[in-house]
């Protein structure tokens, strides 16, 4: 009869005549009220009109008031009204009281607490949540109905949970906007405090919503707005009573509690809102992340092979967008990726495959396009980001690569489509980007070659595949052979001989290449120490030494290590190392530390392609050089080009002024060297001088050399 978590201790019986007049009544009573003898006195809230509904309800109905003591004060308690059986004396009735005590009130919403939270822990739906709570509450206080409207962002009521009210007035509501006359919740939620309306029948608040209400039995209703951090108001929580009556204190315990746990609902509701939507959209642009982009992707395709339609997969990916956010910080490089997405936005309306991939990388499928529609679009796309983009108070230049893959041509897969478009992306990037491609055959005969090679480089690697051919540096003025370049040869089985340029990029891409150049000063050392055991003193070798090498810490030792191994002076080694070295800053600092370290010891350091890099002279003086090489381009057109002679001087005296060596290399003709050293350039490499040369064949060509003496035809 009671909620199940009140506890009841005493409780009090009354007899009443068909009237409601006290006729009797127990000791529990007489106790609590002394010597009252009028109901009206005892329970003011019972007056003549809610006597009369409660007497006559059809269904036995409890009622929670409260009792005015002897001493005055107030005690909360319910009432259950029974009837007689109709005697003589006119029938009547008799009215259980139970008192609900202050801590019976308190188990009561501690139970409704603990079962609400517990939903909440586990996850349950925002709207079960509010069910439980309502369906809680009428269970420890079956006089009320209780109700949860949520105000959705443009304002109107939304029906959340309302278990013990009629359908047909949850679904009238729902949509309402709020409003200052708009019954309780309306009106509650708009002026963001509780309006309690005691008689739906005539109070003014409830006049666009009596005739609704009225019918189903509402008399009264009390609602309370529901408020977060940030102070709007995001639910009403509400209590109706077929009757109209007052509500008693321990009903506002209650909506005390329920709002509270209203609040915490909605904000674990709305906490969880976020989460899921940090996993699936990207929080910089607001656009898809990768996961939702896949999820979108796959259906779409899945429509399209059923459909057998075209499509096309775009991959773009920003130009310079690392340096935007190294020079001016990430919160730029945020704003910038926002407008970006933006206009992406703009050129690619309702496209909601449009994601952000990864740092600088977006996406979007494109249905129904051919070839030659998403290779417009792509375009379009490159004009677009060509424009530049005003970024706090500057004009910042951008550009985008675009990659773009077509179904089903180039993949039913989205893991193809993906794959290829990445492909063709590669492509617009190293065509010096800001452009358009679409994926071709011949991208993937190249990639299908290139890990063919990257494959038996491997094994050339650890198979002593690989061979070193020595080229002379030579001093023009009198002959001299002061040391050799080491060049890397690979002898492939069944595609003959493969040329550096061709695999060391390869093995710089795939992680081979300081392997490899460890392998190759290995092998240089040991065959120099041979060469001096067989009576061959070549003075020096020339290593080349890839930009990664130094991204490893263990160069000084290793080099240390082999000249020890092999009894060399440390001067019998140079590395050569190209300007590409001081473009990657973090990298720059080591090498600048391990290549100190080596001068240091007394061991070489050239740089070379010298003139070719990005022209900036200023790592000259941070980077411990010992020699510039010349690049061969010059050499080439020197005897063409005064400028080209021009610049050579330059270099001479720079050369001259830092106490550097210079070595130029390429040269192929008789002139080229007789200019060269015209201009102060007196040690030369090249064709003329001698090719690469085997082992063998370098050893013969020394001795040769010797033999003939300083006899250089210069
Ligand atoms: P590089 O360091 O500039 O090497 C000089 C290149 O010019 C060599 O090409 C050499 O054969 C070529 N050459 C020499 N004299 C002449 C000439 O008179 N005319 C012309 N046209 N070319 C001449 P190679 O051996 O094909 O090497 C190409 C590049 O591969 C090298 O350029 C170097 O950057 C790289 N490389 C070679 N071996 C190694 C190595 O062991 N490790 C690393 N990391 N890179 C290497
Ligand atoms: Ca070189
Ligand atoms: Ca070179």
């Amino acid at each position: 009869m009671l909620g199940r978590e009140v506890s009841v201790h005493a409780f009090g019986l009354v007899w009443l005549d068909a009237e409601g007049h006290m006729v009797r009544m127990n000791a529990a009573v007489r106790d609590w009220i002394g010597d009252a003898t009028r109901l009206e006195g005892v329970l003011p809230e019972l007056d003549a009109a809610r006597w009369q509904a409660w007497s006559r309800a059809e269904r036995a109905e409890l009622l929670q008031m409260n009792l005015r003591r002897g001493d005055g004060s107030w005690m909360p308690v319910r009432l259950q009204l029974d009837p007689l059986p109709d005697r003589t004396d006119g029938g009547g009735f008799v009215m259980c009281v139970c008192p609900v005590s202050e801590s019976s009130q308190r188990t009561a919403i501690d139970a409704i607490q603990r079962s609400v939270l517990e939903a909440i822990a586990t996850a349950q739906p925002l709207a079960a949540v509010m069910d439980l709570l309502c369906r809680e509450v009428e269970a420890v206080a079956p006089e009320v109905m209780c109700s949860v409207l949520a105000v959705d962002a443009e304002g109107r009521l939304r029906s959340l949970a309302s278990p013990s009210l009629p359908v047909q007035y949850a679904q009238a509501i729902d949509g309402v906007a709020i409003g200052p006359k708009v019954g309780s919740c309306g009106t509650a939620a708009w002026r963001r405090e509780a309006v309690d309306v005691q008689s739906i029948a005539t109070d003014p608040l409830w006049e666009d919503f009596r005739a609704l209400a009225l019918p189903l039995g509402l008399a009264s209703c009390w609602s309370t707005p529901v408020m977060l951090d940030d102070g709007r108001v995001r639910a009403t929580f509400a209590f109706y009573q077929r009757t109209e009556t007052a509500f008693a204190d321990y009903h506002r315990h209650l909506v005390q509690a329920c709002t509270q746990l209203c609040q915490v609902a909605l904000l674990h509701h709305e906490h969880e809102a976020r989460i899921e939507r940090l996993a699936y959209f990207d929080a910089t642009t607001d656009l898809p992340n990768r996961r939702l982009f896949t999820q979108r992707a796959e259906a779409l395709l899945r429509q399209w092979t059923q459909d057998s339609t075209p499509g096309a997969l775009l991959l773009m990916d920003l130009d310079r967008f690392k340096a935007i956010n190294e020079v001016q910080g990430h919160a730029a490089g945020n704003e910038v990726l926002r407008r970006v997405a933006e206009r992406l936005a703009n050129c690619l309306p309702g496209m909601n495959t449009l994601a952000r991939l990864g740092d600088d990388e977006f996406v979007v499928l494109l249905p129904h396009a051919d070839r030659e529609l998403a290779s417009h679009t792509a375009d379009a796309i490159c004009a677009a980001l060509s424009d530049s983009l005003p970024l706090r108070g500057q004009e910042i230049k951008l550009g985008i690569s675009v990659g773009f893959s077509c179904f089903p041509d180039d993949g039913a897969q989205l893991e193809h489509l993906l794959k290829h478009a990445d492909l063709a992306l590669n492509h617009a990037k190293s065509d010096g980007r800001h452009c358009a491609k679409g994926f071709t055959a011949a991208m993937a005969r190249e990639l299908e070659e290139k890990s063919w090679m990257e494959a038996a480089l491997r094994k050339a690697l650890t198979g002593q595949e690989l061979q070193l051919h020595f080229q002379p540096k030579v001093h023009l003025g009198t002959g001299t052979v002061l040391g050799a370049e080491v060049l890397l040869r690979w002898p492939c089985a069944g595609r003959g001989w493969v040329p550096p340029d061709r695999f060391i990029p390869l093995a710089e891409e795939c992680g081979l290449i300081n392997a490899i150049d460890a392998w190759v000063l290995e092998a240089a050392c040991a065959q120099l120490a041979q060469w001096h055991a067989d009576g061959l003193v070549l003075p020096a070798l020339a290593v080349n030494v890839s930009p990664s090498r130094f991204q490893h810490a263990d160069v000084v030792q290793h080099v240390q290590q082999l000249l020890q191994q092999h009894h060399l002076p440390h001067a019998a080694i140079t590395l050569e190392v190209t300007e590409r070295l001081m473009l990657d800053e973090a990298n720059d600092r080591r090498a600048v530390a391990q290549l100190s370290a080596l001068r240091t010891l007394g061991v070489g350091v050239s740089i070379d392609d010298f003139g070719t890099g990005y022209s900036s002279l200023s790592y000259l003086r941070r980077l411990p050089v010992s020699e510039l090489k010349l690049d061969r381009s010059f050499v080439n057109s020197l005897v063409e080009k005064t400028e080209d002679q021009a610049l050579t001087r330059a270099v001479v005296s720079i050369a001259q002024a830092m106490n550097l060596d210079l070595v130029a290399e390429g040269v192929e003709t008789a002139e080229q060297a007789q200019l060269l050293l015209q201009l102060g350039c007196e040690v030369a490499q090249g064709y003329w001088l001698s090719r690469p040369l085997a082992p063998e064949a370098f050893g013969r060509w020394f001795m040769a050399q010797r033999a003939a003496g300083t006899a250089l035809p210069v």
